[in-house]
C-alpha cells in the first residue's frame, strides 16, 4: 500500500449520515439489506446506521479480497499490472456513499465504481435512481395524473452443477457454470429486448434490470420492472416461460410513500453477493460481464452508471445559468 493511500484511507470518518431522501433510501434498500441480509430495516438513528456501515465495509472488503486473490473476479481487467493493482486497491477501500466524513469529503479515495457488485457503489447508483424518479413524479404529480407505478419482479432459480455447500464447487466447473448461467441472463435481455419498443410506447417511463443473486447451492435471476404508465394501460410486462412472478405492486403517483416501497422493491440489494459462497459470487460476476443489465425507456432512459454523468452535466448547466444570471443582473 503507497503511503498516499494509506494516508487517504486512515483519514476518513464518518461524521454523519446524510439526511436527504434520496440518501437515506439507498440507506434503506442497499446499505440496510446488505448488512441484515433480509428485507429493508427501516432504522434511522446515527449509532444503528454508522454501525451497518462499517458492517457492509468489512463484508465487502472480506468478498473483494476474498474474490480476487483466488481469481474468480478481477475488476477493470486493467492492460498494466500497476493499473489492476491501482483497481483492487480501489475496490478493497472503497469509500462509504450517502455519509458525510470529518475531513469533508475531498482527500479521500475515489469510488471503484463496480456498482454491480460492490454495496457502496450500487448505493451510489440508486440514490441517482431515486433523484431522477422523484424528479420526474414531482412534475406529474402537480398536473394531478391518473398516472400509477408498478413493480413487477419475476424470479427463476439455476442450481449449480457440480457444488454443495459442504465441500465447494468441483475443480473444472467454474466455466461450465458460468456459461449455463450467462445462457440464462441472455435469454432474459433478448426477452426484453424483443418487447423495449411495445415499453416506450405504453409506457411514460420505464426501467428494465436484471439482478443475479448467489443463494446457497444456485443462483436467484430476478427480472425486475418499474412503470409509469396511465392507469388501465396494459402494462408491458416481459413475460418469461420458466420464471415465476414474486412480487406486483401498483401504486398512485400522488401516494409518496406507498411508490417508494415499490421503487424499494426495484432497487433491492442483492446480498448474497457479499454473503453467499465465494464460488458463487464469482461466477456471477463473470456470466454478467459486459452484458447491460439495467435499461430503461421514456423518461428513464438513463438508469445505470450513466445517471451520476446525466446529474453532474446538469448541476454544472445550472451553475453556469446561474452565474449568467447574476453577471446580469449585476
Ligand atoms: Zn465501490
Amino acid at each position: 500500500m503507497q503511503w498516499v493511500e494509506r494516508y487517504k484511507r486512515n483519514r476518513w470518518t464518518i461524521s454523519r449520515v446524510s439526511g436527504r431522501w434520496a440518501h437515506r433510501f439507498a440507506i434503506f434498500y442497499v446499505i440496510m439489506v446488505a448488512a441484515t441480509k433480509k428485507r429493508a430495516c427501516f432504522a434511522t438513528d446515527h449509532a444503528t446506521v454508522v454501525r451497518k456501515i462499517y458492517q457492509v465495509r468489512y463484508l465487502w472488503f472480506k468478498r473483494a479480497k476474498e474474490l480476487m486473490a483466488t481469481g474468480l473476479w478481477q475488476p477493470g481487467h486493467g492492460i498494466t499490472r500497476s493499473s489492476a493493482d491501482y483497481t483492487a486497491r480501489r475496490c478493497l477501500f472503497c469509500r462509504p456513499s450517502c455519509v458525510f466524513y470529518a475531513h469533508g469529503n475531498s482527500n479521500k479515495l475515489r469510488p471503484c465504481k463496480q456498482s454491480r457488485i460492490c454495496p457502496f457503489c450500487y448505493a451510489r447508483t440508486v440514490a441517482y435512481i431515486y433523484w431522477n424518479v422523484r424528479q420526474y413524479l414531482n412534475t406529474r404529480r402537480k398536473q394531478a395524473d391518473n398516472e400509477i407505478v408498478t413493480c413487477v419482479v419475476q424470479k427463476e432459480y439455476l442450481a449449480a452443477k457440480g457444488f454443495t455447500p459442504e465441500t465447494g464447487m468441483v475443480a473444472g466447473m467454474h466455466s461450465p457454470n458460468v456459461r449455463r448461467l450467462r445462457a440464462v441472463i441472455e435469454k432474459h435481455v433478448q426477452r426484453y429486448e424483443r418487447q423495449a419498443k411495445t415499453i416506450q410506447r405504453r409506457t411514460d417511463g420505464a426501467m428494465w434490470s436484471v439482478i443475479v443473486e448467489p443463494k446457497r447451492r444456485g443462483w436467484r435471476i430476478e427480472t425486475r420492472q418499474y412503470f409509469v404508465a396511465r392507469a388501465g394501460t396494459k402494462l408491458p410486462v416481459v413475460r418469461l416461460v420458466d420464471a415465476k412472478t414474486v412480487y406486483t405492486k401498483s401504486a398512485k403517483i400522488q401516494t409518496f410513500v406507498r411508490s417508494g416501497k415499490i421503487l424499494g422493491r426495484f432497487v433491492r440489494y442483492p446480498a448474497g453477493m457479499l454473503t453467499a459462497y465465494a464460488d458463487l459470487a464469482g461466477i456471477a460476476m463473470q456470466a454478467t460481464y459486459g452484458l447491460r443489465l439495467r435499461r430503461g425507456t421514456g423518461r428513464f432512459r438513463t438508469c445505470g452508471s450513466g445517471l451520476a454523468a446525466a446529474f453532474k452535466q446538469a448541476s454544472k448547466k445550472n451553475e453556469r445559468t446561474k452565474t449568467q444570471e447574476n453577471a446580469q443582473a449585476s
